[in-house]
């Protein structure tokens, strides 16, 4: 059972197979057995997902239908989620208990979906690697010496290791398609605005948006369909009509202009993904599409805008984590300076006090003008580059890694280095673009995504291509041993 898609769990509820409760039964067995060698995991909600599954059950026992209804998904830690702790993997917040929960979780709710627990991540989603949790590294199911990707890495590994079949996650660099990469999942970042940031906590909030991970364009359809939509409570949220994305993914590829960026195919790249990468380009030819060299030409300065612009936006959200109005509080402060002081000191972990320096400096009086305005500069440049380009194409594809998974520990004594790996993912934060990365092959064994990027709320076109690519090729079905 713990094979099955969504897309089979929902045929599978819809004829009586099994019910919601069995599946339910059946998985949180699963993750008890072998989340240990994960640690995808930080709260399991035994007793929340068998409520939801037998009211699951009986609301389709009265007739009730729908993709979601019944089907078990995970919540990465930064969605608030009433009455359980979202910590957003820290210590700061190891003792929160949302009040409320967060859009996405309320909508996916009700649209049915049973919530097995709250995944593992990077302190307050900054990293690539997932080994900033203040709840320990995960593990990658494909080789448990790798890091998994990050920041959403616990949502990755559980859903690569078939512990689920699917999770929601956030991505503000690229921690939906990176992680997707390094583990052989499909995960889409939408259109900034598509989905609701309301009750997400926040890391950089011009940056942030939250979005499926799932093995296949098929179920990241069903998981967006469920989290997409207007919301008055986020300043940010766009009304736009959200498509029947389902319906939309037998599109023909007759005819569609896919632009390849030549910068992509720079020295930084491993060669032997370059070759995966033009080996999906032919793959989507076969299918009808039309190949086209394009020019992204601000890109080599992204990765510096970005890592002014997010620690910029996260020095000032993390703020309220004084150990007053949120999160951990010291012992015995002398005063209220040391109370701040040493609560931030000590909730807070490295990368995080690390990034929140970062940007305190570059948002100070004397130096905004030659950092973050600058930073905001190249960013419009980023941006102007894509609508350039999508003046060309209708979708632009790449890698969505340098590299694939790196060893636990490699890069974490060398924080640059992990930066330098966000360099084909974080465009599209910047320019607020969307993106979906797919499995396209392995390298050592270790899985390796495409990338591809389309215009704004063009979410319904990436899935489309995704899931024709995925009728035409088995990389997404491939399994983790072990697992
Ligand atoms: N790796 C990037 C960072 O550390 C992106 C993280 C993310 O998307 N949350 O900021």
């Amino acid at each position: 059972m713990h094979q099955l898609t969504l897309a089979e769990i929902a045929r599978g509820l819809a004829d009586k197979k099994f019910s919601s409760e069995e599946l339910t039964k059946t998985l949180l067995a699963r993750i008890a057995q072998l989340d240990p060698q994960l640690n995808s995991f930080i709260s399991l909600t035994e007793d929340l997902a068998l409520a939801q599954a037998k009211d699951a059950d009986a609301r389709r026992a009265n007739g009730e239908s729908g993709a979601l209804l019944g089907a078990p998904i995970a919540h990465k830690d930064l969605f608030c989620t009433q009455g359980i702790r979202t910590s957003c993997g820290s210590k700061m917040l190891d003792n929160f208990k949302a009040p409320y929960d967060a859009t996405v979780v309320a909508k996916l709710a009700a649209a049915g979906a049973v919530t097995l627990g709250k995944t593992n991540m990077d302190e307050f989603a900054m990293g690539s690697a997932n080994e900033s949790s203040y709840y320990g590294a995960v593990k990658n199911p494909w080789n448990l010496e790798h890091v998994p990707g990050g920041s959403s890495g616990g949502s990755a590994a559980a859903v690569a290791a078939r512990l689920l079949p699917a999770a929601t996650a956030t991505d503000t660099g690229g921690s939906i398609r990176q992680p997707a990469a390094f583990t052989n999942l499909t995960g889409l970042k939408p259109t900034y605005g598509r989905v609701s940031r309301w009750g997400m906590i926040a890391y950089a909030s011009s940056l942030d948006q939250g979005g499926p991970l799932a093995r296949t364009a098929e179920d990241c359809a069903i998981l967006l369909q469920g989290m997409a939509g207007f919301d008055p409570q986020d300043s940010t949220s766009i009304d736009e009509p959200v498509p029947d994305y389902s319906a939309g993914l037998n599109g023909s590829l007759q005819g569609l202009r896919i632009g390849v960026p030549k910068e992509y195919f720079s020295a930084g790249l491993d060669p032997r993904i370059a070759e995966l990468i033009h080996n999906s380009i032919k793959e989507l030819e076969k299918l009808g599409a039309v190949i086209k060299e394009i020019s992204l030409p601000n890109m080599q300065h992204a990765i510096p805008a970005y890592y002014v612009i997010a620690p910029a936006e996260a020095s000032s959200n993390l703020s309220r984590f004084d150990g007053v109005r949120f999160g951990y509080r010291c012992e015995d402060p002398k005063n209220l300076i040391d109370l701040y002081k040493r609560s931030r000191g000590e909730g807070f972990g490295p990368e995080v006090q690390r990034r929140i320096m970062v940007g305190a400096y570059a948002l100070s009086a004397g130096y905004y003008d030659a950092y973050y305005l600058k930073a905001q500069k190249i960013r419009r440049l980023v941006k102007n580059d894509f609508m350039a380009a999508f003046n060309e194409v209708d979708i632009i594809l790449g890698p969505t890694t340098p590299n694939p998974a790196w060893k636990l520990g490699a890069k974490s004594s060398d924080p640059v280095a992990a930066y330098l790996e966000d360099v084909y993912t974080i465009t599209a934060n910047l320019a607020g673009l969307p993106g979906l990365s797919m499995p396209a092959g392995f390298v050592d064994g270790l899985p390796v995504g495409v990338q591809l990027l389309a215009p704004y709320f063009q979410e319904g076109r990436l899935l489309n291509v995704a899931h024709q690519y995925q009728l035409n090729t088995d990389w997404h079905t491939r399994t983790p041993t072990g697992f």
